[in-house]
């Protein structure tokens, strides 16, 4: 289980998530910033801070978003 990045992030990268994070697993990528499922802790910190509430629970993410699950974990260089 992990926090994941959705759509809404692309464009947008004001970066005010990757402040909160107690353990940095929040990325630049070239379009959008994501989370490293592996090394996410489940905290939340960064949800509330997402200006354009593009972070979500995995177990949250709305429908039209779920890729996005996947879109993060190979961002993270993981299958
Ligand atoms: S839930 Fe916590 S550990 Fe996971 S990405 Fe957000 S701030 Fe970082
Ligand atoms: S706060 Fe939201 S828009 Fe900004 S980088 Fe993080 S996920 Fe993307």
């Amino acid at each position: 289980m992990t926090y994941v990045i959705v759509e809404p992030c692309i464009g947008t990268k004001n970066a005010s998530c990757v402040d909160v994070c107690p353990v940095s697993c929040i990325y630049e990528a070239e379009d959008m910033y994501y989370i490293n499922p592996d090394e996410c802790i489940e905290c939340g910190a960064c949800e509330p801070e997402c200006p354009v509430n593009a972070i979500f629970h995995d177990s949250a993410v709305p429908d039209e978003w779920k890729s996005f699950t996947q879109k993060n974990r190979e961002l993270s260089g993981l299958a």
